[in-house]
């Protein structure tokens, strides 16, 4: 099973991508913590790819590309759940190539909708558990507020993204994922197009709900 999710930073991609990754045994590939990892590492990719990062730019595609499809193949090879990318036109475009030259399937394609101002405030409130980066916490969501200052699920040690406290890098990912044209949700509506030509399965979720009732939609309209 190969799956693509799509969301604007703030939707709760990860916390849905969880529980997709869990129910089929899935290998989570996310770019941005194949990048975080590089960086924490020290290794060459890490080091180009940090400035970019810090700004809230995307990494240039011939950084991205060849890492993303190289972990496909190697970490994918008995089922994905794409996070992260493509987060292009470009991209989007090289993954299908890719996934037809290699006879890979991509079974679905979810895309999690957010107004853009509420995708904001949740990122502004995100805290990273120590032990595990998918464990949900959020100070300005009532259902996932940590434990004091501690993670909710584990009580592990929190910590901010530094590139979540910086409206103008959240703003300018949002420029990137917003945009229709050549951007996140160009490449998104891509897929759709392809779906609609029966070539994969794409399905669309409010995000403004709940996590549980986000996890219900989904689940009913997976097989
Ligand atoms: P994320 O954890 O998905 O928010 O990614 C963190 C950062 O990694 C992004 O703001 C980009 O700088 C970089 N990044 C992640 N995925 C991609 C991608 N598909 N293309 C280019 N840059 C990416």
């Amino acid at each position: 099973m190969n799956i693509l999710i799509f969301g604007p930073n703030g939707s709760g991609k990860g916390t849905q991508g969880e529980l997709v990754k869990q129910k089929y045994n899935l290998a989570h590939i996310e770019s941005g913590a194949i990048f975080r990892e590089h960086i924490g590492g020290g290794t060459e990719l890490g080091k180009k790819a940090k400035a970019f990062i810090e700004r809230g730019d995307l990494v240039p595609d011939e950084i991205t590309i060849p890492m993303v499809l190289d972990t496909l193949k190697t970490k994918g090879a008995n089922g994905w759940l794409l996070d992260g990318f493509p987060r292009n036109m470009v991209q989007a475009e090289k993954l299908w190539d890719a996934l037809q030259a290699a006879d890979m399937k991509l079974d679905y394609v979810i895309e999690i909708k957010l107004a853009r101002e509420i995708a904001r405030n949740r990122i502004m409130g995100r805290r990273l558990c120590k032990n595990n980066n998918n464990h949900p916490n959020n100070i300005f969501i009532d259902p996932i507020k940590p434990n004091g200052d501690k993670c909710r699920v584990c009580g592990g040690d929190l910590s901010t993204r530094a590139d979540d406290q910086d409206e103008a890098a959240i703003n300018k990912r949002h420029d990137i994922y917003y945009d229709t044209n050549t951007g996140t949700l160009a490449a998104a509506y891509y897929y759709k197009n392809l779906a609609a030509e029966g070539k994969t399965k794409y399905i669309e979720l409010n995000g403004e709900g709940s996590i549980e009732s986000i996890k219900n939609d989904l689940l009913s309209q997976l097989a």
